[in-house]
């Protein structure tokens, strides 16, 4: 597979065309961004480490029957996808409280929520991705009520899978975000999903093992984001 013209640079994944036009490559940078991309640093390793994790899950994911749009690892950093139309909008579960509902709701960072909670985001980097409902994703055009269904179906899916999956390594899924997109007419998961958009905890010490670490400056961050691979069975090349 050619890779040919860079589509898009996010801050941390550049997209690439390929010669099969159903087809692209993610390509992980290291670079890593916070705060709505107000703290920007390179961390050595990262996009390795990420384009390998979200292999392993997005492998673990379509195993357990979520379409993905994942089709092969082609080097430590570089991932084969199909090639989807996005819904700008972001699908968030949270099993816990931490980063921004605990500001917005005043909640005690680790309070368990029960049942988890499902959040939607409009993914617009100028207006810092606000929260929205179905209502406005149906009205402005982002998405039909039966895609909505769909998404939040399957990211309850995808908790499960990967609530359980975390726990058998000795840690806890707190929350993360999903990205869908449409290819052929059918709804996949797509962007990616890596220790960069979800927290985990330490089952025992409740150590932050994800990009809090980073957030709030922590250190050790790629160290981490291996030590949460290699407990789920995932060993890291380049
Ligand atoms: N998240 C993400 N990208 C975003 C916003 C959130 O990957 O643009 C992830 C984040 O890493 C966390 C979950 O979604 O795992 C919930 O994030 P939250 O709303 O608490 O926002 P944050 O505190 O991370 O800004």
């Amino acid at each position: 597979m050619q890779k040919r013209k860079e589509l898009y640079s996010g801050k941390a994944k550049s997209v690439y065309t390929t010669d099969d036009p159903n087809c692209m490559v993610l390509s992980f940078r290291d670079d890593t961004s916070a705060f709505n991309g107000e703290k920007l640093e390179q961390l050595e390793g990262k996009g390795a480490v990420n384009s390998q994790f979200n292999a392993f899950i997005m492998q673990h994911l379509e195993a357990s029957g979520i379409p993905t749009h994942f089709i092969q690892q082609l080097s430590p950093n570089e991932t084969l996808v199909r090639s989807m139309e996005m819904i700008p909008v972001e699908c968030v579960v949270r099993n816990r409280a931490a980063g921004s509902i605990c500001k917005r709701l005043g909640l005690e960072e680790g309070k368990l929520l029960e049942p988890s909670t499902y959040e939607l985001f409009y993914k617009d980097d100028a207006l810092g991705d606000p929260m929205i409902n179905e209502s406005h994703a149906i009205t402005l055009g982002w998405a039909s009520s039966e895609q909505l269904e769909q998404m939040k179906a399957l990211t309850f899916s995808v908790n499960e899978c990967l609530s359980s999956l975390f726990f058998q390594g000795g840690m806890i899924l707190v929350d993360y975000k999903l990205e869908f997109g449409l290819y052929q007419g059918e709804i996949r998961l797509g962007d990616e999903f890596s220790p960069d958009g979800c927290r985990i905890w330490d089952a025992s010490t409740l150590e932050k093992m994800d990009k809090d670490r980073f957030r709030q400056n922590l250190g050790n961050v790629i160290d981490f984001y291996k030590e949460v691979g290699s407990r789920l069975g995932m060993t890291f090349e380049g």
